[in-house]
């Protein structure tokens, strides 16, 4: 077996153990395996013992590497996880299934104009910018009401939330924060969790959990 779909067994049983350890029934998380910077011969054995949700940040690699695979393998839903950047979106609708990083106004309106133009459907998640941090992009969670309301008039697929808690501290607090701000403005899907904390992410209700170097190994560039 290859070592990508021996990591994603052991991944999906320790998320098991955690379930049934917090007693939830009706909890079914998703993990989307992230598989930037990874090629295909370590996407396929996964593709192959089937898994469904991958992972990418770059709309360049992604649109490398995964229109032929998406054509063989149909149940594939492939999310943008990382910063996008207006001029992108046209070819992001393209490939994307669901867009994690809806972080502006302007990239709402950029998107709501392809998505119907090309009558695509893509779900998406409104980053939150958890840790005030200036370099993090994100909506401020004061705003959240406000630009949510705006995606809704855009008719845009927005099915929850995303963060991506500040390196160095307890992701805990940030996971509870955004399962707060979720709850508020009642959408059903949030996504939190990484390789090193997505087993917490779990006790906050994530329903999408991002897992790379857990599953594929560290990246090298
Ligand atoms: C790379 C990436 C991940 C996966 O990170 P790991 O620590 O390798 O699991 C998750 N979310 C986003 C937004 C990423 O860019």
């Amino acid at each position: 077996m290859h070592h990508t779909e021996t990591n994603l067994i052991e991944i999906n049983n320790k998320i098991k153990n955690k379930i049934n350890s917090l007693s939830l029934d009706q909890y079914n998380p998703k993990v989307i395996a992230v598989s930037k910077t990874f090629k295909e011969r370590d996407i396929l054995p996964l593709l192959d013992y089937g898994h469904c949700d991958f992972g990418e940040n770059k709309v360049q690699e992604a649109l490398l590497k995964w229109p032929n695979l998406k054509e063989k393998y149909k149940n594939v839903k492939l999310h943008m996880l990382g910063k996008l950047q207006t001029n992108k979106a046209k070819f992001a609708v393209e490939i994307f299934d669901y867009i994690h990083s809806l972080d502006s106004l302007k990239l709402a309106n950029k998107l709501a104009n392809e998505i119907h133009k090309k009558d695509k459907k893509v779900k998406m998640f409104i980053q939150i910018n958890l840790g005030g941090e200036k370099q993090k992009s994100g909506i401020e969670p004061n705003d959240l009401e406000t630009f949510y309301t705006s995606c809704l008039s855009l008719k845009l697929d927005i099915v929850g939330t995303m963060c991506i808690p500040p390196d160095n501290q307890d992701p805990k607090y940030f996971f509870k924060e955004l399962l707060n701000l979720n709850n508020k403005i009642k959408l059903p899907e949030i996504s939190m969790g990484m390789t090193n904390d997505y087993l917490e992410a779990l006790e906050f209700r994530s329903t999408y959990l991002r897992i790379g170097t857990g599953i594929f190994g560290k990246r090298t560039n």
